[in-house]
């Protein structure tokens, strides 16, 4: 069993590389530990993973409006924020090796690889430091930002006054976060630069605990009508005492990876814990004044915070398949169409004209509106099987019969039925098929 998991993952991990969706990052240097790579593949679905969530939670709304703030920020936001003193991990070493271990996630009294004793914990924080300006001094230290949250709540007055709305709203942003981990892995599940999908959604207290239950179920369903099986996710609430300092409540959703249940995104009820220390810390009041009740308030807020690469992943795992055809095993990746990185191949039969130029015109119409791809080489059978692996949901096959009828094949990804429709129509049936 356990072989068989790695097995799966193993092929993950190559097909990521060989059909370019992930390389480990700076390769022809050896690589560097838990930094990746998106290829030409993976940066097309990366994007329509990000362009789902944007869609869903910013452009089909109107109580979200969206930010794009950057990622150095004052040294005095992660002092606000509870950054500076408490994001940290308890860290112990090997006395012999100096291999590093999280101590909360280690089993084992001692060094798992050599077996020797290990050091006291302490606490390691996770942000990664660097300097402002020429001059390398304790005044210049600024933080990679490890999440991308302080930059919406920072922003909470400019968006309120610029956008004059009124609560409940939410401020959506996506875009890199950076943790030092003391341990990464399983491929891009933990890394230490990625990327996150955050909406911090400020309502009146007391309808905190509504809209917390509404975003848990919401974000649910987003995974679900993306493609992943139901019965490989879940949610996790986290118990009373195990909540952080901030969080009213919180819950996670979690995806059943091939090794273990990971945590996709986590979903909390973080009172008014940081609007409260922003003003704290920076002397300008963060409220909001409410017109019906004529009293100043600060907001609750309710946080789904999720991870662009972990959702990729689950996407993948979830879409890998290994299919008996005839007398063969075929892979292919059930990639609902809108998060699959190519719409559409266009196959011709033949290289040669005339069937060339009918295909290559049907290709430069198509590719206005999705990725297209242009595929000529080889048996079309081998075609087919590369478009599968990809999660290609549609293949398009010009034969020499289209030139007499004007009629194209269309192929369907995961039933292989093939249709014949004429090329007049096809944009028009492909777009409906892709729902897009
Ligand atoms: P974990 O417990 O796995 O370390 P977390 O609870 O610290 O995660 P959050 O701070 O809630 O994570 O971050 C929100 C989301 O950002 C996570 O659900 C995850 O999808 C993503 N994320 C956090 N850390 C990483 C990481 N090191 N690599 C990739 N994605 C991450």
């Amino acid at each position: 069993m356990a072989e068989q998991i790695m097995d799966k993952m193993e092929k993950l991990v190559s097909l990521c590389k060989r059909r370019g969706f992930i390389f480990p990052s700076s390769e022809i240097y050896g690589g560097l530990s838990s930094c990746w790579d998106y290829g030409p593949l993976g940066v097309e679905m990366k994007r329509n993973i990000k362009q789902a969530w944007w869609q869903t939670i910013v452009q089909s709304r109107d109580d979200v409006v969206g930010l794009d703030t950057s990622i150095l920020m004052h040294p005095r936001v992660w002092e606000a924020s509870g950054h500076i003193t408490g994001f940290s991990d308890p860290l112990v070493e090997c006395k012999k090796c100096n291999l590093r271990f999280r101590a909360d996630e280690l089993k084992a009294q001692a060094c798992t690889v050599c077996g020797s004793p290990l050091s006291e914990p302490r606490q390691f924080n996770l942000m990664f430091k660097t300097f402002m300006g020429p001059v390398e001094e304790q005044a210049n230290i600024v933080y990679l930002r490890p999440e991308t949250a302080q930059g919406i709540f920072v922003n909470f007055e400019n968006v309120m006054t610029s956008t004059r709305k009124k609560l409940p709203l939410g401020i959506a942003q996506q875009g890199k976060s950076f943790r030092n981990e003391i341990t990464t892995g399983n491929f891009i599940f933990r890394s230490r630069e990625f990327e996150q999908m955050e909406l911090e959604f400020f309502v009146k207290p007391g309808t905190d605990m509504e809209w917390f239950e509404y975003w848990t179920e919401a974000r649910l369903a987003w995974y679900i009508n993306l493609g992943i099986k139901p019965e490989n996710l879940r949610l996790a609430p986290h118990p009373k005492e195990d909540l952080a300092h901030y969080a009213r409540c919180c819950t996670d959703v979690e995806y059943q990876f091939p090794w273990n249940w990971g945590e996709l995104e986590g979903i909390a009820n973080r009172g008014d814990f940081d609007l409260k220390a922003h003003s704290k810390v920076s002397g300008k009041g963060l409220s909001y004044f409410d017109e019906e009740s004529k009293e100043t308030i600060v907001p609750y807020v309710i946080e789904p915070s999720a991870g662009v690469d972990r959702s990729m992943l689950a996407f993948l795992c979830d879409a890998y398949a290994e299919e008996p055809d005839k007398d063969e095993i075929r892979v292919v990746l059930h990639l609902n169409p809108r998060i699959a990185p190519v719409k559409v191949a266009i196959l011709p039969l033949s290289k040669k004209e005339p069937l060339a130029k009918v295909s290559q015109e049907i290709y430069s119409e198509l590719r206005g509106n999705w990725s297209v791809v242009y595929d000529d080489a080889q048996s079309i059978g081998r075609r087919y099987r590369r478009q599968d692996e990809i999660g290609t949901p549609f293949c398009v096959t010009v034969d020499f019969q289209s030139l007499e009828d004007k009629m194209v094949t269309i192929r369907e990804r995961d039933s292989m039925v093939q249709v014949r429709v004429p090329i007049s129509q096809l944009k028009g049936v492909l777009a409906s098929k892709l729902c897009i």
